[in-house]
């Protein structure tokens, strides 16, 4: 888990950041044991990032934070940083949705944003699938919520989540049904386009993600745990 700070972006993070007090993690909880208060350390980590703007592949330094009552540590993310991804939240959805353009093949998107062809048939393949899990978290939340013991801080947030977003969005009235009649590929690309009309519904890519961490101040990684802090 990372902390993620609403209304910062990667532009304006690292100024706010190297004069920021600990109230900029205002309505943040430790992952480990739920504790508001923190002390920010003075520990930067170097990680990749692709902005849809930027000029190929770039790198952001992000400030950690040390929860004051169980010394968890976490990383501090602006708003369109995602945990253990390189690119900005706002390149593969820019990306899928160029390609839903008629004409517009995987090499001229490619081309066009300066990223791999197979880079952007992953994200195609992601994002629909992701879109698809969370039609089907949506679908079963009730069953979830009665099921779940909400142990774990990772649980709590999804869950959390996606009672947002089904409350906040139109991800009801816009279900996905899946068409025998489809190709594998026009099924991909029906996801897709419920996936950028549930973007746009949340303010575009970077609005989402500001919503996001306005409510939510937590976004999970996928790939790895953030919990060391060695020199603070
Ligand atoms: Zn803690």
């Amino acid at each position: 888990m990372v902390h993620v700070l609403p209304k910062i972006d990667s532009t304006t993070y690292r100024p706010v950041l190297e004069t920021a007090g600990e109230e900029v993690l205002a309505g943040c909880r430790c992952a480990e044991c739920g504790g508001e208060a923190f002390r920010l350390t003075k520990r930067w980590v170097k990680r990749g990032l692709r902005r849809l703007q930027g000029d190929g592949p770039g790198v952001i330094a992000v400030r950690q934070a040390v929860c004051r009552r169980c010394k968890h540590c976490e990383r501090v993310h602006p708003l369109d940083v995602l945990p253990g991804k390189t690119a900005s939240v706002e390149l593969p959805l820019a990306v899928v949705e160029a390609r839903q353009c008629p004409g517009a093949t995987v090499s001229a998107v490619s081309h066009r944003f300066g990223v791999a062809r197979a880079t952007v048939r992953n994200w195609e393949q992601g994002l629909a699938t992701r879109y698809l899990d969370l039609q089907e978290l949506t679908r079963h939340r009730a069953l979830l919520a009665s099921a779940e013991t909400p142990t774990t801080a990772v649980k709590r947030v999804r869950r959390a989540v996606v009672a947002e977003i089904e409350r906040t969005s139109q991800i009801a009235s816009t279900r996905f049904v899946a068409d025998p009649r489809r190709t594998d590929e026009e099924e991909r690309r029906e996801a897709l386009r419920l996936l950028l009309e549930l973007t746009k519904s949340l303010g575009g890519a970077h609005g989402a993600a500001d919503v996001g961490a306005a409510r939510f101040r937590q976004a999970v990684s996928g790939s790895r745990r953030s919990s060391s802090c060695s020199r603070a």
